[in-house]
Parts: structure tokens; sequence; C-alpha cells
């Protein structure tokens, strides 16, 4: 392998769920079990990802507990940042050596939602996500005994390498520290897209955040970094809402106390509500908070089996609108070097959401701790 100088080695630590359902605590239960992979060779269109930092994200835990069922056995992690040390055949324009921000929707350029300049939504990535294959192929990795093991969201990124799609790395500058930069995929993409491409809040518009987790309080950054914007940041946790000030929201409560702060901070309703929980009841509570006119950018993943009960006149009688938003809305390959940018020029401060880092072998522990939101952001060192 000539442009892999991965070479000598040809065997990885690996992250594997093998069932979902299992007991808390996780520490205990330990339901990730780090094994020896082989290290597979990116096919065309691929590349060789050296795993540095990979984060725990609620939608890893989704699949631990359940309420998003994937195909298993599977390596989960989605959110991760890593350097390219392999690609491909024929492959010319990833350097190798490149510092890259793994991304979880590989668009493919040509579906319909591509073609349609919404490669968040891409069919093809949306399908091969699905059934835990490669955009470009089936699953690559395998167990010891042979059987087939399943990506997580093209990505799989706890482990210490990852072959992924192309389509699954953006390429950012080498000053970006390796813990900053896994942020901008899944939380950053998701976060300050609800708010800059679905919700386009303007100058002065009033935005409220229910759910202070990572994206949550990246969407409360990017709101707040808007001139004259009222931003009002929603959780039960007063350290949630203690840090949500940090980020840049103007006032913090419990939910309890949304309306009251609405009514104080911005009269009749907000222009924008970011519903960042993922439960139909926070939903069919921000749609009451709205003003004439405003939106409702429904952000968090609700179990499947919720649904909403809402009085339907508001939609057409105050011109209000519910507006699904998957990762943010974005095309990573812009938008993660303008959030870039962004970070650089002290307008987004998502340092503030890493809470530690820590080795790889401590996942399980990490389950728990995101679990219980003692954490914001927990990073797992896969590259020493
Ligand atoms: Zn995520
Ligand atoms: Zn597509």
């Amino acid at each position: 392998m000539p442009n892999n100088p991965a070479e000598t080695a040809t065997h990885m630590h690996s992250a594997v769920l093998h069932a979902s359902g299992a007991a808390r605590p996780y520490a205990t239960s330990r339901p990730l079990t780090l094994e020896h992979l082989e290290i597979p060779a990116p096919r065309a269109g691929e590349v060789l990802v050296k795993i540095e930092r990979a984060s725990l994200c609620h939608s890893d835990l989704s699949v631990i507990n359940g309420s998003r069922p994937r195909p298993l056995p599977m390596v989960l992690g989605h959110e991760a940042s890593g350097t390219i040390a392999g690609v491909g055949p024929g492959m010319t324009d990833v350097p190798m050596g490149s510092k890259v921000v793994l991304v979880f929707v590989p668009s493919c350029g040509d579906c319909r939602a591509c073609a349609a300049g919404r490669p968040a939504l891409c069919h093809r990535a949306a399908e091969s996500n699905g059934t835990g294959d490669l955009l470009h192929g089936p699953a690559a990795l395998s167990g010891a005994d042979g059987t087939r093991i399943n990506h997580h969201l093209g990505v799989s990124a706890f482990s210490q390498y990852a072959v992924v799609a192309r389509e699954s790395v953006v390429v950012i500058e080498d000053d970006v520290p390796f813990d900053v930069a896994a942020m901008f995929g899944c939380a950053a993409l998701t976060g300050i897209g609800a708010v800059l491409n679905t919700a386009k809040v303007l100058p002065r518009q009033s935005v409220i955040v229910f759910g202070l987790g990572a994206v949550g309080l990246m969407s409360v950054m990017a709101a707040a970094q808007i001139p004259g914007t009222t931003v009002i940041a929603i959780d039960p946790l007063a350290e949630k809402q203690a840090l949500a000030l940090k980020c840049g929201a103007h006032v913090a409560g419990s939910p309890a106390e949304a309306a009251a702060l609405v009514a104080a901070h911005a009269g009749d309703g907000v222009d924008v509500a970011v519903e960042a929980v993922g439960s139909a009841r926070v939903i069919e509570n921000c749609l009451g908070l709205l003003t004439r006119g405003g939106a409702l950018v429904s952000v968090g993943l609700p179990h499947p089996d919720q649904r909403l009960d809402v009085q339907a006149l508001q939609f057409a009688g105050m011109g209000k609108r519910l507006l699904g938003s998957y990762m943010g809305d974005a095309n990573p390959a812009i938008d993660i070097p303008a959030y870039v940018a962004m970070w650089r020029a002290g307008r987004l401060p998502v340092e503030l959401l890493h809470t530690d880092t820590k080795p790889a072998d401590e996942l399980n522990e990490g389950l728990d701790a995101l679990a219980d939101g003692l954490v914001v952001r927990r990073l797992f060192d896969f590259g020493s």
C-alpha cells in the first residue's frame, strides 16, 4: 500500500456495539467493547482517516439504548477529527496528512436532494447510513471471525482508523486543534446550521433555544453573534443555563420559566424557537411561544412513536412555520470552513463546550456521564 503510511499497522482498536438496550450504569454493563479489527484498505472514492479525537453524542447514546435502532454489530462514533492516512486508487484531491473533520452525511452530489442544493438530505447517503454501509461500497469492517461489522453514519469514529467515503471528510487548516475540530462535525453543523441555514435568523430577532447540550449551545452561540438578537436559553440543569450565558445567551432559565422569560424579553412571542431536546411535548410548547410569523426549528430527534397535538389554525391563521432541520441543512464543504473562520474570529467559542478528553477505554463511563447530563462534549483520544 504505497499510499498508506499505516502500512506498518495492520490492526486497530475499535469500539464495537453488539446489542442495544444494555442496563445502566453502562460502566458496569459495558455495551461498547474495544476489539482488535483489521484496518480495511480504502477502495475507489474512499479515504483512510487516522482518528485523533472522537466525541460522544446523544445520537450514539440513542443507538445504545435502542431508541434509534441500527443494524448491529456496529462501530459507533460520528463526530470526530483526524488526518488522512491513505487514499483509494486514483484519488488525488485529498493530500496525505491533511487534517479533516468527519461528516455524518456523505452527500452523493447527484440525487434529487443534492441536485436541489440540500446535501444534508442526500437520498443515497440516507440509504447507506441506514444499512450501515459506506456511500461507495458495502461495509468494510469485519470481526476476527469474519462477521460483517456495520458503519455508524458512514463514519465509525470510535476507532484508531476509519475508512470513509471521500464525501465524509472536510479538510481544514492545520492550526485548528483536534479537540476543537471534532466538534465542527455533528454539533456545529446541526446547531449553527439550524440558526443560520434553516431559520435564517436576522439581526434584532428574538430566539429561544430549548435543550442546552452541545447542539443547543451551538445554536445559542450562532444566534448570539448575529447583531442585536435576544437569545433565551432553556434547560432544567442550572449548570447548562450558566454555560449558555457564557456562550452568549442574554438570559437563561428552566422550562417552567420559559413563558415568563419570553414575555419579559420578547414581547408577545419569539421570532425563532430551536427545539434541541427531541420531545413532542417540547415542540408543542415551543409553538405556543412563537410570535405571529415565527418559526420553530425541530432539531432534536423524538422517539418515532411520539405524536404532536397542536392547534392547527395557528399555521395559516398566524403564519407560524414548523421547520425540520437535519444536520442543520448544511453543506459541510462550505459551512465547516465558514464556521472555522467564525471560530478563529472569536465569534464561536466552541472550546466552552469541550468538557474534557479521556482515553478511548473510558467510553462506557462516558455514556453514563452524557446520559446524566454531567458533560457537554467529552472527547476520546484515539490518536495515542
Ligand atoms: Zn451527533
Ligand atoms: Zn445525494
